[in-house]
């Protein structure tokens, strides 16, 4: 296990400021009680000398990287931030968040499941009132998010350092399926609020459903790119966030010395290369790291 080394390394850090201070105050003493001074008068003046315990302390603290706050880096941030379960256990937490304290889950889980698209289509009489009242409509999501999806796959599939890797097809699915699920859910959790009953002003409310449609679709954008620059920053062979980014070449040169990004898989699997015109991913077959 790391975090236990790293802990008594940053607890014997400061420790170590304890036992500098000791050495030097006795020292200090030491040399006054040789000028004939009294144990007390000595330890007196050393401390006068010597100055505040505590504003040593603290900027001993600080270079020895040591404080309270220095204990979060003790943590495995790095290897939970790259692991390739994060993404997936994120999602999944923030739709249980969503679903799980609604007192209608079962009907947000019936309107999520209406996206399958060998389902029979259910239909809303009426929009407001939402009639009947469990029933979402739910064809603005559907195309959008199965829009998005095949968008998705197909911008993988397109993606040269992603062929033949299979890991990175499963991680896809791992992830873009829980994202459906998670965006269905939260459009039949939402919306229900702004169509289960008419308000007084229906400029008001019609106001409130375009934008709440614009804003979902602006999500939606945002979070289908933010999963697929998620998915290019992975190792295609252990699913790791790259690391050790180094950047090459000016961003004003297209042909001549263009942009690249250069990262590594710190697992040893291979070198990434991003660049205006690519993306590939030198696999190391030098050496037979463990996946
Ligand atoms: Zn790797």
């Amino acid at each position: 296990m790391k975090l236990p080394r790293e802990l008594s390394e940053w607890l014997s850090r400061r420790r170590r400021f304890r036992e500098e201070w000791d050495f030097h105050r006795e020292m200090a003493i030491a040399e006054f009680e040789a000028l004939g001074l009294s144990r007390t008068e000595a330890t007196r003046l050393a401390e006068r000398r010597l100055g505040s315990y505590f504003a040593h302390r603290r900027s001993a603290l600080r270079q020895l990287r040591a404080q309270i706050t220095d204990l979060l880096d003790v943590l495995p941030w790095c290897r939970i931030r790259s692991s390739a379960l994060l993404v997936p256990a994120i999602v999944l937490l923030t739709l249980a968040a969503i679903v799980l304290p609604n007192p209608h889950r079962l009907e947000v889980l019936a309107n999520t499941a209406s996206l399958l698209p060998f389902l029979p289509n259910r239909h809303v009489d009426r929009f407001v009132p939402l009639t009947p009242s469990n029933l979402v409509p739910m064809a603005f999501p559907d195309v959008m998010l199965w829009g998005l999806t095949l968008i998705g796959l197909a911008r993988v599939a397109a993606t040269p350092k992603f062929r033949r890797q299979w890991r990175i097809w499963a991680f896809t699915a791992a992830t873009l399926v829980p994202l459906v699920v998670l965006s269905a859910a939260l459009w039949t959790t939402a919306l229900p609020l702004l169509m289960k009953d008419r308000w007084h002003s229906d400029a008001l409310q019609g106001l409130a459903l375009v934008t709440f449609c614009f804003a979902y679709s602006g999500w939606a954008f945002l979070v289908f790119k933010v999963w697929y620059r998620d998915l290019l920053s992975r190792c295609p062979i252990c699913l790791r966030r790259l690391g050790m980014a180094e950047l090459r070449g000016n961003s004003a040169d297209l042909l001549i010395a263009p942009l690249e990004r250069e990262t590594i898989c710190l697992y040893g699997h291979g070198v990434n290369l991003e660049s205006h015109w690519s993306q590939t991913f030198e696999v190391d077959r030098s050496t037979k790291w463990p996946a």
